[in-house]
Formats: structure tokens, sequence, C-alpha cells
């Protein structure tokens, strides 16, 4: 079971995502030209159509500078739209000053049947949730590669560990100087019906709500 559950924190669940892939194989490609364009700087690789959203987000955290980052599409993640994850033969090879991440996006959402590119939500909103990612980053970069594994089981077997690891990344975000970029991602999240009310219950349970945001960051502020 433990390995089982490890095997899904570190490569997703593969039956998953082969289904949902058949069902995305129907759909006609949205206009992107090259959506697989990237552009690689400072040990970052972001797909190309991203690029501003990912710029703005990372402006706020100095910290990752010198991180190797790599951004890229994926159709589905099981049950989110963005998901951190070091990678995994850099957590067997490297120290944890190395170690290297991939932060997976969902391609399009799923808006009720409406699928929206990625790239078309509102800029504040994609940069909270690309900023919220980065706060998982900011978490993972302490933790040595034994207890990031430990951290991967547990987060898929104790909802206390996601609610916590979830807080975390918002207070890396918020303490970075992003509050109104989280606000404005959990706004966008709970507000929108397109969204299944699956999706939204889970943010209102695991996230920070908006009210929790805004006095956090009036406290950070003072
Ligand atoms: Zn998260």
């Amino acid at each position: 079971m433990y390995l089982l559950v490890l095997w899904t924190f570190l490569f997703g669940s593969p039956q998953i995502s082969q289904k949902v892939s058949d069902r995305f194989s129907n759909h006609p490609k949205t206009e992107n030209k090259d959506p697989d364009e990237v552009v690689r700087f400072k040990n970052k690789t972001v797909p190309k159509v991203i690029l501003e959203p990912v710029l703005k987000a990372l402006a706020y955290f100095p910290d990752l500078d010198s991180v190797d980052i790599t951004f890229e599409f994926k159709e589905n993640i099981s049950g989110a739209v963005m998901q951190a994850q070091p990678k995994i033969f850099s957590l067997f090879v490297n120290g944890k000053e190395d170690r290297k991440y991939r932060i997976k996006i969902t391609r399009e959402l799923d808006l009720g049947g409406e699928l929206l590119p990625i790239e078309k939500i509102p800029i504040d909103a994609l940069v909270g949730w690309i900023g919220h990612e980065l706060g998982h980053v900011m978490d993972y970069l302490k933790r040595s590669s034994t207890d990031m594994m430990h951290f991967g089981a547990r987060y898929f077997l104790s909802k206390k560990k996601v609610t916590e690891a979830e807080l975390t990344a918002d207070g890396y975000a918020i303490g970075c100087g992003m509050g109104l970029q989280i606000l404005a991602n959990k706004t966008y999240i709970l507000n929108n019906e397109g969204f299944d009310v699956e999706y939204r219950n889970k943010i209102k349970s695991l996230y920070m709500s908006p009210d929790q945001i805004i006095s956090m960051s009036e406290a950070l502020e003072k």
C-alpha cells in the first residue's frame, strides 16, 4: 500500500491518465500554433504561452533563482490543475541543494464541458496559481530526499497532511508578497460554476479561505 501511494506521488496514476488522454484525444487541438515551444533561462524551462505569468510569479521568489524548475503541460493531472514535484531521478541522485523540480500544469481547464486553455484565465488568478506551486517548491527545498518520500506518501494517506502542505504553500506565496494573486486565484475557483462541485469543495476545505488570506496579508503588512 505504502509503495503504491509512493508510486502515485512520484509518477502519477498511470490508469487514470491513460483513460483521460483517450478522452482528450478526440478533442480538436486549440488554436495554439505550437504549444510545445519552450523557453529556457536560468535553470528554468517554461512553455512559451505561459512565459509571462511564470515570470511574474517567479519575480516574487528570489530564493528560487538558482533552483532548477521545469514547467510542463499535461492533458490532465488527477484531481488537480497544477502540481509541483521533485524530479524522481534527481530525488535519488542530487543532494537537496541541487534537486530539480517539475511543475505540471493542465493544458486546458474543463469548465463543465467548455475547454479553456490555461493561459486564458485571468492573469492574477493564473499568477497566483503558479505562485502557490512555487510555494510548494519552497517547502520541498528544506526537506531531505527521505523526508520528501515520506512526505509524498503521507500526503496521500492523511487529509491533515494535505491541509498542512497546502496552507504552507499558500503561506510561502503570501509571505513573498503574493496575497493579492493568491486571493484572486481562490476567488476565481470558488466563484466559477464551471469547476465541478467536488473540486470547489476540495479547495474550500483544504486551502486558505479568502478571509484567511486577507488577514494573513494584512498581518504581514504591519
Ligand atoms: Zn497545492
